[in-house]
């Protein structure tokens, strides 16, 4: 009997729907190197159960699961990997460098989280998030590389949606394990066009001209393959990378159309983003009811605009601190 939330890919990999929030938004990738056995990415506290399952149908001993890695420390990507590491008591994690002193002591994390959530909503999406024991934990800088008993992965720093992301290639499959980096691309949206993608500009550390450059770095390795947390493998990265980046200038534009102070930029820039992705699904194809497409985006248009938002006052403070002094000497 199959699990219905694992799907089997090429190259001993499984994708793992942790059934955050709703089926088919968030993946978790299983690695298989022979008997031996890695996670990419954690889900949240409530989805670690759905984890050991995969492992107990695949017939991987907890014992063997070598490391967990998620790719950044965003609560969807890494809330639950203090439970996962509870559970394998033989497994090391591994964490970009400004992501591991938060999964060892996550209050900021959790403070962080609860601010863009409100505290209801931390607890009902994240439940808890259990600190993960620092002798247990690899920090993985740019270009570190470890073998999953014997199957290469390489790690690549990868700002522009985070600057605690990396992102995993997999020599084995020619792939990137890609977190938020190669934006999100929902298979509802799939059409004879191929994949729908987008930015995912994220608060608070959204920098696009870090993030062009980070895909200039990730498409010098010819990668086949992109696993995307949100949602699955997509091939064809060339053409889809072109498409993200114009995703994410569009979505500059529309913030900087909307700069200023008046009070209604949150909702000209989550008006003007909600468009233009209904716009590019009817001109790609898509035959989802605009309700049900505006269903499927509500909360990465909020989470997109509030991440925007960030940026553009990040921008404002940098550009005040450089202006020169005017006024006479
Ligand atoms: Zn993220």
């Amino acid at each position: 009997m199959s699990l219905d939330f694992c799907q089997e890919l090429d190259h001993n990999i499984v994708r793992v729907d942790t059934g955050y929030d709703r089926p088919n938004l968030a993946a978790v990738y299983l690695i298989q190197a022979g008997d031996h056995a890695a996670f990419v990415d954690t889900g949240t506290y409530h989805c670690v159960p759905r984890f050991l399952q995969a492992l107990d149908h695949y017939g991987i001993a907890r014992t063997n699961v070598d490391y967990v890695i998620p790719t950044h420390a965003h609560l969807d990507h890494a809330g639950g990997a203090g439970e996962l590491m509870r559970q394998l008591s033989h497994a090391r994690l591994v964490a970009h460098p400004r992501a591991a002193p938060h999964l060892i002591d996550p209050t900021r994390l959790i403070a962080g989280t609860s601010a863009v959530y409100g505290e209801a909503g931390f607890r009902q999406r994240f439940g808890e998030v259990v600190p993960v024991p620092a002798q247990r934990v690899v920090e993985a800088a740019n270009g570190f590389k470890l073998e999953l008993n014997g199957r290469p992965l390489e790690f690549i720093d990868s700002p522009g949606h985070a600057r605690h992301h990396f992102c995993i290639y997999d020599a084995e499959s020619r792939g990137f394990f890609v977190g938020d980096t190669f934006g999100i691309s929902y298979r509802e949206f799939d059409t004879d066009n191929g994949p729908f993608i987008f930015a995912t500009t994220t608060p608070p550390q959204f920098d696009p001209d870090a993030w062009f450059h980070t895909l200039d770095r990730l498409l010098s390795y010819s990668p086949q393959r992109m696993y995307l947390t949100h949602f699955g493998g997509v091939a064809n990265v060339p053409a889809l990378a072109q498409k993200l980046r114009e995703s994410i200038q569009v979505f500059v534009d529309i913030a900087i159309a909307a700069a200023g102070d008046s009070p209604e930029r949150r909702v000209r820039i989550q008006q003007r983003m909600l468009d233009q992705l209904l716009y590019g699904l009817r001109t790609h194809g898509c035959a989802l009811t605009t309700e049900r497409c505006g269903e499927l985006l509500a909360t990465d248009v909020e989470l997109n605009t509030q991440g925007l938002e960030a940026w553009l006052d990040r921008r404002e403070r940098m550009a005040q601190q450089t202006r020169p002094e005017s006024g006479r000497s």
